[in-house]
């Protein structure tokens, strides 16, 4: 059996198990989960987030040193920034179309008065700008820094590739970093089939309907939205500017996104999404390894769904009425937010407070939302990696044209 089937089986035999743990055995779920569900997941998680950084790390130098050309790296950085905010600003206005429409704040009780959540800090967006160079790159690697890495790494391929023969050596180490990283991948993701059990088990096992049911509208909306982007604007990008079978594109990308769904975290499942990538989707590595790390970093249109429609949910609930200029600010404050969101998992929900403070609404509001977040993360996560493949795969295609103006000449040893 495949890999990708054996994880897809996975995915619904956890499910199964954790929802009827949950109804039929709560007790029984709460001893299995410490001793099987938890450490079968957290073993596959720790393993894969094991590989991030010096995945990052190496195919990132590797990518750059290989474009070889800053001209192009500039022309692919362009594609790739223009790719993500326009999908993300779709995503929005997707996400609050269809919230204005159903109106899911609007109907039934929510207890606005016991709503208590204390917003964390989120770091401002200039902060965030600043910050992206390194004053210290072995500091970012081990804080695992992802943009400041990127940056880093940016530079050090730009440095191979402008000193060719001197740093020859180099990039044959980089080479060889970069396969190692690659065979390691494979060798973890045999063991994705009973973590991916594992983590969905604990997921629906601890959730329960409870919190679906009070919640099921405002599921249902993020839902549709995620699924209608999903496929509408992925599926259409990759028709119109790859000029690709958008269904092959999902099939082709599918045991990513059954990763990414039981992990929640666009950073986790990095190694894996870029392999299906490259392997299954045929995207150069140069190209896969700029545009995927960069996209899980900053594009995450699933979390800008969900911060849309939750801006328009909790404004209902309390009973405002935001006009269009402050619709407008939703917007871009969303689209600031989803790439202020570091791809972990919950952590789109904590910048849905900078969301809130731009229209002035309530943000323990959030509190409403929080019980349902946990299973809606998960969906989001699939969509937020789903963008940058499409990316990735757009970017590559449209490369083609310009390789075979003028081909670049071939770095590697
Ligand atoms: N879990 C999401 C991700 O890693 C981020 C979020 O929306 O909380 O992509």
């Amino acid at each position: 059996m495949k890999l990708a089937t054996k994880i897809i089986i996975a995915l619904f035999v956890g499910a199964i198990t954790g929802l009827l743990l949950n109804l039929f055995a709560p007790n029984v779920f709460k001893v299995l989960d410490p001793y099987l569900f938890t450490p079968l997941g957290q073993i596959f998680l720790n393993l894969i987030k094991m590989l991030v950084v010096p995945i990052v790390f190496f195919s990132i130098t590797l990518g750059v040193a290989g474009l070889g050309d800053p001209k192009k790296l500039g022309r692919i950085g362009v594609k790739t920034i223009t790719y993500f905010l326009l999908t993300t600003t779709f995503a929005i206005i997707i996400g609050i179309s269809l919230a204005l429409l159903i109106k899911p704040g609007a109907f039934g009780n929510f207890d606005t008065k016991a709503a208590d959540y204390s917003a964390e800090e989120a770091p401002s967006m200039a902060e965030t700008l600043l910050n992206i160079i390194p004053t210290n790159p072995v500091q970012s690697l081990v804080e695992g820094n992802m943009l400041q890495i990127i940056v880093f790494c940016v530079f050090l391929g730009l440095g191979i590739a402008m000193l060719g023969k001197k740093t020859e050596g180099l990039l044959k180490l980089f080479e060889q970093g970069n396969e190692l990283m690659m065979y390691l991948v494979g060798v973890v993701m045999k063991f994705a089939p009973y973590g991916t059990f594992g983590l969905i088990a604990t997921a629906i096992g601890s959730q329960g309907l409870d919190a679906m049911k009070a919640m099921g509208l405002y599921f249902s909306v993020v839902l549709i939205a995620l699924i209608l982007h999903f496929f509408l604007t992925y599926g259409s990008t990759i028709a119109i500017l790859a000029k690709r079978n958008p269904m092959a594109f999902f099939k082709g990308f599918s045991p990513a996104m059954v990763v990414a769904f039981s992990t929640s975290s666009s950073n986790a499942v990095l190694p894996v999404s870029m392999e299906t990538a490259q392997k299954r989707l045929k995207v150069p590595e140069p190209i896969s390894s700029f545009v995927q790390p960069l996209g899980a970093t900053i594009n995450m249109d699933g979390t800008a769904i969900m911060q849309g429609v939750a801006t328009i949910f909790i404004a209902q609930v309390y009973g405002v009425e935001l006009t269009l200029v402050q619709m407008l600010t939703v917007v871009l404050t969303a689209v600031l937010a989803s790439v202020g969101t570091a791809g972990v998992p919950g952590v789109g929900l904590i910048m849905l407070a900078m969301v809130l403070n731009s229209v002035n609404l309530p943000v323990e509001g959030i509190a409403l939302i929080l019980g349902i977040d946990r299973l809606l993360d998960m969906a989001r996560t699939v969509v937020n990696i789903t963008g940058d493949a499409a990316c990735a795969v757009i970017v590559s295609e449209t490369e083609k044209k310009h390789e075979k103006e003028a081909p670049t000449p071939n770095l590697s040893l």
